[in-house]
């Protein structure tokens, strides 16, 4: 297992649509072993594919004590409520914002051997089932904030210390979620 680099805001990996994993084989399993490891070692409730630069629809997860990981996710919300609080991404080292979410999910998808498995997630675990999903799609949770916050989210990420200004920050809506369906 390895300890990969994570790839931050500006990054075009961060913005590209993840390939849907069709070779459940020896890699995958390598894939999900470094995302666990750089996960754990970034101390992150969550980590997903582009982050370490692998365009594929692969995610991990460490929240409540249980730690786990899923490969090509669809998500389903069993319901309307929502919850709101604080997000922060490995890719955006740092910076922290109140973000919308739905409360509940039910992510299905698969295990490293190609055996479907679903999650069921609330709170927490739904936050980070659908802020790693997000990933995969190029999405990113400050295009989740309104028009204001995200303003403010821009600058602060144009100021922070890491930032390269050769890769210009894009804003890009979600396929998954409209204003309808987050607020
Ligand atoms: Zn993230």
């Amino acid at each position: 297992m390895t300890v990969q680099p994570i790839r931050l805001f500006g990054d075009p990996v961060l913005r590209t649509p993840a390939e849907p994993v069709v070779d459940f084989d020896k890699e995958l399993r390598k894939l999900v072993e470094d995302l666990t490891e750089t996960m754990r070692d970034q101390s992150g409730a969550g980590l997903a594919a582009p982050q370490i630069g692998v365009s594929l629809r692969v995610f991990t997860f460490d929240v409540d004590d249980v730690l786990g990981y899923m490969v090509n996710p669809v998500l389903e919300f069993p319901d309307e409520e929502e919850q709101d609080g604080p997000e922060g991404c490995l890719s955006i080292p740092g910076l922290y914002f109140d973000t919308k979410r739905r409360q509940n999910v039910i992510a299905k998808g698969f295990n490293v051997y190609g055996d479907p498995m679903q999650i069921v997630g609330t709170g927490l675990m739904s936050r980070c089932v659908q802020h790693e999903t997000d990933h995969l799609d190029g999405v990113l949770f400050v295009d989740r904030l309104d028009r204001s916050a995200r303003k403010e989210a821009l600058r602060a990420i144009r100021s922070a210390d890491w930032y390269d200004p050769s890769n210009p920050p894009q804003i890009k809506v979600s396929p998954h979620g409209s204003r309808g369906i987050f607020g």
